[in-house]
């Protein structure tokens, strides 16, 4: 008997070298989750050019991701992965819901408003538009799940928004998603200012570990991370006061498994620098592995061709049946040559 599993969705935009951030709440999940759930994971290019980037290195991001996600342990076999822009019903779907969604509301979204003051000379209309291609992903395939940060909850409850406008008008067409949000490290903040999320695209480096950096600057970076200037020092969890150390506990949970007040208790009495060194071990440990992996898979650009070709077909099938509901429901004519 063929049993029915879930249908869980994950993205991740190549802009960039994806970090600790994008790792442990997304990526590090993947080898849990893809036996349990139908999953398809997206390669958001699309979504990427919101913020202007060179053609190369968008082209070479891509395959850098396939190739991560295959050394996190991606198993195509499983799980489908394909670039968004290879499925062009996400685009075709993403007009029709910016009929469904006003202007208004996008422009309240936090993500919006950072990326304008960051992107300040760019603030193009696909920044403002980026939650309704997000839920064009989703709605697509039908998604029951989501996989994401913590960064993402105010663009899902928009997609709810979307979803209830668009079924109270036409019987119901879109599963309404879940998000799946890890309990800790769902929101890894910057080194230096750790009131702000870490971000592949943030153009101070120095505030973001990469996966895919050399280990000695990784190490560099989280004795440089920013901490906290009381006297003893204390490994407390406070999101609010110390904020410093509060982000570099939750890196070190998430990598080590061990739980945050675990952490606080081996730590009580001792320096910060012991307790950075301590980290960098761990982080040094699990990433060069992963990096080990990933340069494996990188060398071997056919297989990664192949995998998003096939990748392709699959999602494509499942986004037209869906896409040709929306014209029925909306009454736009189905193309049936
Ligand atoms: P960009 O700066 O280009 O927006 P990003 O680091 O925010 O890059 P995305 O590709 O936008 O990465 O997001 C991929 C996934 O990683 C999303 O599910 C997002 O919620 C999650 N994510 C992003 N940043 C963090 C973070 N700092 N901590 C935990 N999860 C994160
Ligand atoms: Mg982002």
């Amino acid at each position: 008997m063929k049993l029915f599993k879930k249908k869980l969705f994950s993205a991740i935009q190549p802009s960039g070298m994806p970090t600790i951030g994008n790792y442990i709440s997304v990526l590090n999940n993947l080898v849990h989750i893809q036996d349990k759930f139908d999953c398809l994971f997206c390669i958001a290019d699309l979504h990427s050019i919101t913020v202007r980037r060179k053609s190369n290195d968008l082209s070479r991001s891509i395959l850098d991701m396939i190739a991560l996600y295959l050394a996190c342990g991606f198993d195509p076999n499983q799980a489908i992965i394909f670039i968004q822009s290879h499925v062009y019903e996400h685009t075709q779907l993403s007009w029709i819901l910016n009929c469904f969604s006003y202007v208004g509301e996008l422009s309240r979204m936090t993500q919006f408003k950072d990326k304008s003051i960051r992107f300040s000379n760019n603030i193009n209309v696909g920044l403002l538009n980026y939650p309704v291609l997000m839920a064009s992903d989703v709605l697509l395939y039908k998604t029951d799940i989501i996989l994401v940060g913590e960064d993402q909850k105010q663009h899902l409850e928009l997609i709810h928004d979307i979803v209830i406008r668009f079924n109270n008008i036409y019987k119901k067409l879109f599963v309404l998603p879940s998000s799946l949000i890890s309990k800790t490290g769902s929101k890894i903040m910057s080194l230096l200012n750790p009131t702000k999320k870490m971000s592949k695209s943030d153009p101070n480096t120095k505030n973001t570990i990469f996966l895919l950096e050399d280990i000695s600057s990784i190490i560099k970076k989280i004795h440089h991370a920013q901490t906290d200037s009381d006297n003893p020092c204390s490994i407390i969890y406070n999101k609010k006061n110390k904020a410093g150390i509060s982000n570099l506990l939750n890196i070190f949970s998430s990598f080590s498994g061990k739980t945050i007040k675990s952490l606080e208790n081996e730590y009580a009495n001792v320096m910060y620098s012991k307790f950075k060194h301590d980290l960098s071990d761990f982080i040094a440990d699990k990433i060069s592995c992963l990096q080990k992996k990933y340069f494996d898979f990188r060398k071997n650009e056919d297989y990664l061709q192949n995998i998003v070709k096939s990748g392709a077909e699959k999602a494509q099938c499942q986004a037209k049946i869906t896409l040709d509901q929306v014209y029925k429901a909306i009454g736009l004519p189905v193309k049936y040559y």
